[in-house]
């Protein structure tokens, strides 16, 4: 379709990406049209109404299948009965960056994975624009796609975190660069809980590759490195390893990290001179940096973004230190992957908070880590007994709180000076938040008071 003047537009969903979807449809001459099953906010309604969208609330009514286009926002499941009655219907339905990618003249650098999306996005565009070159970072991140692409203009980049809900409808979607970071179970319930399922989706990125785009993966991840097969052979692929040098792409070498572009090594700096700590910020950072350079950055403005950039908040976000102990929120560990990395990344004893709502957790791989390094652990929310009862066995201390700030007291009597008191919950935060950076900053607020 790629273009959706004169067309009748239906856009399920009014949050942030449905209401920049109706507004593109709407600005490139499109009749748009907004359902959602909840009510629309009255700042949204307003945004509609300035932009000449109609809308619906509280219900999906048969106007909504009156379309020629289906605009899915990614918190929409694809088994929704309106969804399933459009697909019956053979109208078209496609994810927002679908969408927003139709009317993108500049080449996009696209970063999906389990674990480490918006890490590596704001690194990547971190690098880019470090280079001198304007560069756009939208998509899962917080800025909707289809709400920028009218300003970017071709000498631009853009740097988008692409959720595998946001590829579960692309159609024509193509990424000059597409980064795979890593396959690890999460949100199995949007995916009939079938691991197979969400890895397919998560491989999507690649499916409209041509000749002359590249493909970055991380084959030390055994879910990403079996897929390499689905990329087509006239896509370059680079690979990212800590475990092995690759044949091109970017691996670790006696501790540096080196980049092999073109047949051509260049060494860019040991791992310890990498701002973000841990091991999987150093798979982060090794995609950033052969991303940054398929986009024709310069390694001395890699290295130096590598030394200097300062993380994203809630992702082992340092907070305080009292009485010799450290204090780190990770609250945007919602799986177990993403916490596993955090244990790991400290060589310090550790007090844990973790818990909150529980996705059919397997908490099993964690079960060595807190052997070894945890000193304590803190159990919050919905998923706390379930915590208690299969990583308590493995540490000194293992109780329930009630809350997060009496979470937080009962680490400070347990931690020593000189441990770390790490709030990574490896759950997800609805049950006692509005969301993980409600309970980062709630967590944040509780340090700075003690
Ligand atoms: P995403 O956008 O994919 O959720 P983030 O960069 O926001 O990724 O990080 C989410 C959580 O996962 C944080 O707790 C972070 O410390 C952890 N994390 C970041 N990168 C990785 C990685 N490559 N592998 C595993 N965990 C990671």
């Amino acid at each position: 379709m790629n273009s959706v003047s004169n067309s009748r537009v239906t856009i399920v969903g009014s949050g942030r990406s449905g209401l920049a979807a109706a507004t593109l449809v709407c600005h490139q001459g499109g009749t748009a049209f907004v359902t959602d099953s909840n009510q629309i906010s009255g700042g949204t309604r307003k945004a509609l109404d300035e932009v000449g969208a109609a809308y619906e609330s509280g219900e999906h009514t048969e106007r909504a299948l009156e379309a020629d286009l289906i605009v899915i926002s990614p918190g929409v499941p694809s088994d929704a009965p309106l969804i399933v009655k459009a697909a019956n219907a053979g109208l078209p339905i496609v994810s927002e960056i679908e969408l927003g990618s139709w009317f993108c003249p500049a080449p996009i650098v696209a970063i999906t994975g389990s674990n480490g999306k918006t890490t590596t996005t704001t690194l990547t565009a971190h690098m880019i624009a470090a280079s001198g070159r304007k560069t756009w970072s939208a998509g899962n991140i917080g800025t909707a796609f289809c709400g920028i692409v009218e300003s970017i203009r071709e000498s631009d980049a853009v740097v988008l975190e692409v959720s595998s809900f946001q590829l579960d409808h692309i159609h024509t979607f193509r990424p000059t660069v597409g980064v795979l970071l890593n396959i690890t179970p999460d949100h199995l319930n949007r995916y009939a809980n079938s691991f197979e399922k969400y890895r397919r989706s998560k491989l999507r990125l690649f499916e409209n590759q041509k000749e002359g785009d590249a493909a970055i993966v991380n084959t030390d991840d055994e879910a990403a490195a079996t897929s390499t097969r689905i990329i087509r052979s006239d896509v370059a692929l680079f690979e990212t390893s800590l475990d092995r040098e690759v044949e091109r792409g970017g691996f670790l070498r006696d501790d540096e990290l080196i980049l092999r572009i073109d047949q051509k090594e260049e060494q860019l700096m040991h791992r310890q001179d990498v701002s973000l700590m841990g091991r999987h910020n150093l798979y982060n950072t090794l995609a950033a940096a052969v991303a940054a350079r398929i986009m024709e950055v310069r390694s001395d403005v890699i290295r130096e973004s590598m030394a200097t950039f300062q993380g994203v908040p809630h992702r082992l976000e340092f907070v305080r230190e009292v009485d010799g102990v450290r204090y780190f929120n990770d609250s945007k560990a919602t799986n177990v992957n993403a916490a596993w990395y955090a244990l790991e990344s400290f060589s310090e004893r550790i007090v844990l908070i973790a818990g909150g709502r529980d996705k059919g957790n397997d908490y099993d791989p964690l079960r060595g880590l807190v052997r070894r390094k945890v000193r304590g652990l803190v159990a919050i929310g919905e998923g706390a007994d379930k915590i208690v009862a299969e990583l308590g066995p493995e540490t000194g201390t293992a109780v329930k709180s009630a809350s997060l700030a009496e979470a937080v007291q009962t680490a400070r009597l347990i931690a020593k000076p000189g441990d770390i008191v790490l709030l990574s919950p490896a759950c997800a935060s609805f049950d006692q938040f509005e969301n993980y950076e409600d309970r980062g900053d709630t967590f944040k607020r509780i340090v700075a008071e003690l």
